[in-house]
């Protein structure tokens, strides 16, 4: 999920690899690495945190200054704290061959214990070892060669990656690879460069190939050979990179938060990955083992969180109580630190936080723990104080979010607290049949997201007729009551419109008095039980004279005469309908902010983690 750089030519490595890490800095990252060959022998050296810290310790490596071979690697952690150990590079059991890796090795457990049987011992926490063994055990039984034993390593593999690896009985080739995460090579003359994005190489070549998923390349000083990981020769194009710097870090988006809305099917991929057993129809949750009995004995969850996460943990309440049929509530983590809360014997406390650092809903857990409850975090940085502090937890593999507006950790939140309350609802009272149906649903969501990331443009324009209203509400029932909530929040954050989402029905018991001409009414209407309640809402709004975006079940004509636009979006399960009803919210947010100039990536007075009180 972060930063790969590799160098292959006459220069030496160390310093194109360095200034390549750089580059890859805005992505967010938490331990870096390098590995260099030099007379016959991998030299390395990692730190954890900034990359100062590791350029600080080549000051003692003359080895690394000398070569002109080289991996290197920003670590984004996804399994293992951020220390020293857990960065990469990894290497094998006889330390011959290293190996950089972003993405995550879905089934490295199983793949461990083979190779613990076989004697391997492990030095790190992470996924990523468990391949660079992998490849070790194969490169010395059976391989002839490293390309070959990456081959087979990969076959084994379930997951994402994309890798760099090298080998020091074969010292002038660096083998690549990619599924799922990004790679491509820069071709110089006389040299060969491998990043994970463009940023890393774009001063020493526009040439590039961009290697697709399931391929591999062989590179040596003055060669570059292409196979699929079934050893299928492809003919690769060498294209030019036409984006400036910038251009590229954000993915040739106009913004990061763009980027990272359009990243969703992705994101909600790799958060299932490895969790949504669809061979054997059930969720599985390793942060979750040892204390998945005591939450189906549970008598009461309380959910506790700030801002977005706040709204994820509403659908949570939903979630929990209808497939889990377990007593749930939501707290605001700053209101529940100081009211002194019930929390009675079997309370489960779990907290939400994309940072895992959200100070009020880390000292909320604290009075939680304090209080005896037994404490879960669902956060996407792994190793952070929540994710720390807490008893378990499950995190969202969201990678790094950059835009300050949550978007792509808030839909993660969704989809974790979905999988929790699907595996406790199946094993207190919902029968495999059930569960069946919610699990073949929940695989097909990414896809369905990308269906309604396929409208963009529509939104866009449709969004230019409504940014001149200064005020618009939001409504949605049940499980879109939160949706409701979550798409007044963005447009207010980075459009700085003032909207209120509400629950449909309040509407008339007080905001219906500040319905006038024209005001844009977002009513959050897919097929449900409470679609004939929610089509009765928007005659009330029209009769006001309010303007309605309606957001509905794909096939549905019947809202076109009700509504000013329609945005559809695909039939889902009712528990699933907010992972696909919260897009059209982030899209239109965000194309109100750009229409009326306004910062999206960084809004006005908002600070991305929020660590103060
Ligand atoms: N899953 C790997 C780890 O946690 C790779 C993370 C990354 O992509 O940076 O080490």
């Amino acid at each position: 999920m972060c930063g790969i750089v590799g160098y292959v030519g006459r220069k030496k490595a160390s310093g194109v690899l360095i200034e390549g890490l750089k580059r890859l800095e805005y992505r967010g990252y938490d331990s870096s690495g390098i590995c260099v060959q030099h007379g016959g022998s991998l030299v390395f050296r990692k730190r954890a945190g900034r990359i100062s810290a590791l350029e600080e310790a080549l000051a003692d490596a003359p080895e690394i200054a000398a070569g002109t071979f080289g991996i290197a690697h920003t670590r984004w952690a996804t399994h293992g704290e951020p220390n020293e150990a857990n960065a990469h590079p990894h290497f094998d059991d006889d330390g011959d061959i290293a190996l950089v890796h972003n993405g995550i090795i879905e089934n490295y457990a199983t793949l461990k214990q083979f190779c613990l049987d076989k004697g391997h011992v492990f030095h790190s926490d992470t996924d990523t070892e468990v391949l660079a063994h992998l490849i070790g055990e194969f490169y010395h039984d059976g391989a002839s060669s490293l390309e070959e034993a990456v081959q087979l390593a990969l076959r084994e593999v379930s997951g994402t990656y994309g890798i760099a690896v090298m080998c020091s009985g074969e010292p002038d080739k660096l083998v690549v690879a990619r599924k799922g995460s990004p790679l491509i090579i820069g071709v110089g003359s006389d040299e060969y460069l491998v990043a994970s994005d463009a940023s890393a190489i774009i001063e020493h070549t526009v040439n590039v190939i961009y290697m697709n998923d399931n391929e591999m390349a062989v590179i040596t000083p003055d060669s570059m050979r292409t196979v699929t990981i079934d050893n299928v020769p492809v003919t690769k194009e060498i294209q030019q990179i036409e984006w400036s710097l910038e251009q590229i870090a954000k993915g040739g988006f106009e913004h990061f938060m763009l980027k990272e809305i359009f990243e969703q099917p992705e994101v909600v991929r790799t958060s299932l990955g490895g969790r949504l057993d669809l061979r054997d129809m059930r969720v599985q949750l390793g942060g979750l083992g040892e204390i998945v009995r005591d939450l189906v004995k549970t008598h009461k969850i309380i959910l506790t969180a700030c801002g977005t996460a706040w709204h994820a943990g509403l659908v949570g309440e939903y979630l929990f109580e209808d497939l889990a049929r377990i007593p749930t509530e939501v707290e605001y983590a700053s209101e529940f630190r100081y009211r002194n809360p019930i929390v009675e014997e079997g309370t489960v406390v779990i907290a939400l936080s994309q940072s895992g650092e959200t100070a009020d809903t880390l000292a909320a857990l604290r009075e939680a723990h304090d209080k005896g409850a037994l404490t879960l975090g669902i956060v996407n940085v792994v190793g952070s104080t929540i994710a720390r502090e807490t008893d378990a937890g499950v995190y969202l593999h969201a990678g790094p979010e950059i835009g300050v507006a949550s978007t792509k950790a808030f839909t993660c939140q969704l989809v974790v607290e979905t999988l929790i309350a699907l595996m406790l609802g199946r094993r207190r009272f919902m029968s495999q049949q059930s569960t069946e149906r919610y699990l073949k649903a929940l695989a097909e969501i990414p896809d369905k997201i990308e269906r309604i990331l396929a409208q963009a443009d529509a939104i866009r324009e449709m969004v230019a007729d409504y940014v001149d209203h200064d005020n618009w509400l939001f409504l949605g029932r049940g499980y879109n009551y939160p949706i409701a909530l979550e798409g007044a929040l963005k447009l207010k954050e980075i459009s700085y419109i003032h909207a209120e989402g509400l629950p449909a029905a309040e509407m008339k018991h007080g905001p219906i008095a500040l319905i006038s001409d024209g005001m844009p009414v977002v009513c959050i209407a897919p097929r449900n039980a409470t679609y004939a309640k929610i089509v009765g809402n928007i005659e009330e709004v029209r009769a006001r004279k309010g303007r309605i975006i309606a957001i509905a079940t794909e096939g549905d004509e019947q809202i076109e005469k009700y509504a000013d636009n329609v945005i559809y979006v695909p039939d889902c399960p009712v528990p699933l309908q907010p992972l696909l009803t919260v897009i059209p919210m982030q899209l239109i947010a965000y194309y109100a902010a750009v229409a009326r100039g306004c910062n999206v990536d960084k809004p006005r007075n908002l600070a991305k983690s929020v660590t103060v009180e």
